[in-house]
């Protein structure tokens, strides 16, 4: 039987990040993940500053740098942010192949490969564990990196209920004929949550992230196309008008003219035939919760999603399970893995517990309008709340201060 220091299911970025690290730290370690070739995570691919300066290598990975990004409230206002710290969006396939071939290159054992929590049998010294192909393996440590819907996390930590996860579905969708394809970010109106469009290399991701209690698919879906339409609608009016004349155009979003009923029919003709439809789900953790639920025991681990590690208020979970799993590889070549617990509660808990405190006053109201309405309102008008807004977009503004923070640059002179 083969013997492994670390078996990790999952080998999306929590679980290709901690091979990597424990690999080169010396510690034997086999990654299984099952999924098919070619088929990608369904995700925005949003990797915020904070994680591109905590490990630059992550710039080699084939991808887009945004330095400028449109905002819309929920009643349509426009905000323009010029970002002091570009963000990159990635393809999740370029993006996790890059990170599990440096996996390999530190001598991680790769295989392509379901675990499922059954075959996993704890034993005095270790876990005894069956792959798919019949195959048993034995391991000192079993960790589950194996995402939101992860099985080995209901089997180590429990269940999570089910109003503790968020949706996010969305299309995948050519770039427009200009090649001139903006990011977005747009609060939704009525609803918990915000439409995204990323673009990539070769696509756009436009998505609506919102949370599962709230989720009534047929009208976020129709929130979704309109989304879609005005994108496209102000990318074919910079083609007629030119992009030096038009560059300057806005999004007209939730809420729909009759004179552009011809254009959008036609837009929506054309997505109907080229869009990508996909959905998954990402876990919003209860303020109590934070308090509750384990990441480690006794020869486990749970990393990422699967550990619930994920912002509650934007969905943003690539930079989290990153941590994890540095934090938890570093316990562990420390020769006290346990302590992982007490790493990851000091070093993000809080603040994720803080977010999902924050998350019904972010989508709630703030003076009779969206908090998000009024935040967009104020920052037009003045330079240190939008810096404020450019840090959050950034992940370098946590929640903790963020009311603070924004109330003290609304005092200080424009
Ligand atoms: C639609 C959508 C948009 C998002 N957009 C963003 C964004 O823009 N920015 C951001 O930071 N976050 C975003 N997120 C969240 C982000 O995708 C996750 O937080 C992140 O992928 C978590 O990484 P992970 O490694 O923990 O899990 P995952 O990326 O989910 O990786 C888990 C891996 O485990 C494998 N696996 C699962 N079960 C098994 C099994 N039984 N055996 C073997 N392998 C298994 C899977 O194939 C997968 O490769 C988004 C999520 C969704 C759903």
């Amino acid at each position: 039987m083969d013997r492994f220091d670390v078996l990790i299911v999952g080998a999306g970025p929590a679980g290709s990040f901690a091979a990597e690290r424990l690999a080169r730290g010396g510690v034997s370690v086999a990654l299984f993940d099952g999924r098919p070739p070619g088929e990608p995570k369904a995700c925005g691919g949003g990797v915020t500053s904070k994680a591109l300066k905590a490990w630059p290598h992550l710039l080699e990975a084939v991808g887009r740098t945004i330095d400028e990004l449109d905002m819309y409230s929920p009643s349509g206002k426009h905000l323009h942010l010029k970002l002091d710290e570009p963000f990159a969006v990635y393809s999740r396939i370029a993006f996790d192949t890059f990170l599990r071939e440096r996996a390999r290159e530190a001598g991680a054992q790769v295989f392509a490969e379901k675990i499922s929590a059954r075959g996993c049998k704890q034993s005095d010294d270790g876990w005894i564990v069956r792959a798919q192909s019949g195959a048993e393996l034995f391991s000192a440590w079993l960790v589950g990196a194996d995402g939101a819907n992860s099985p080995i996390a209901k089997k180590l930590a429990g269940p999570l209920p089910p109003a503790e996860m968020e949706v996010a579905f969305g299309y995948r969708a050519p770039l427009p004929d200009d090649g001139n394809a903006a990011t977005v970010v747009a609060f939704l109106p009525h609803w918990v949550g915000y439409a995204w469009a990323f673009p990539r290399i070769d696509h756009i991701s436009f998505g609506i992230a919102t949370t599962q209690d709230a989720f009534d698919h047929d009208s976020l879906d129709a929130l979704m196309w309109d989304f879609m339409v005005a994108y496209y609608e102000v990318a074919r009016y910079r083609t007629a008008r030119g992009s030096e004349r038009a560059a300057h155009s806005t999004m007209q979003i939730w809420k729909r003219a009759a004179t552009h009923a011809v254009e959008a029919a036609s837009i929506r003709l054309e997505l109907n035939k080229t869009a990508e439809r996909y959905a998954a789900r990402i876990p919003g953790l209860a303020p109590r919760t934070w308090d509750t639920r384990r990441a480690c025991g006794e020869r486990w681990a749970l990393l990422g999603d699967a550990a619930g590690f994920a912002d509650p208020v934007t969905g943003e979970g690539i930079y989290y399970a990153l941590r994890s799993a540095e934090l938890f590889a570093e316990c562990y070549l420390a020769g006290e893995p346990l302590k992982y617990e007490q790493r990851w509660r000091a070093d993000f808990g809080r603040e994720l517990q803080r977010a999902s405190q924050m998350r019904r006053k972010f989508y709630g109201n703030f003076w009779g309008a969206p908090f998000t309405d009024r935040m967009i309102e104020f920052a037009r008008g003045h330079r240190g709340i939008r810096k404020v807004l450019g840090q959050l977009v950034a992940g370098d503004q946590g929640y903790v201060d963020l009311k603070k923070k924004l109330a003290r640059s609304a005092l200080k002179p424009l």
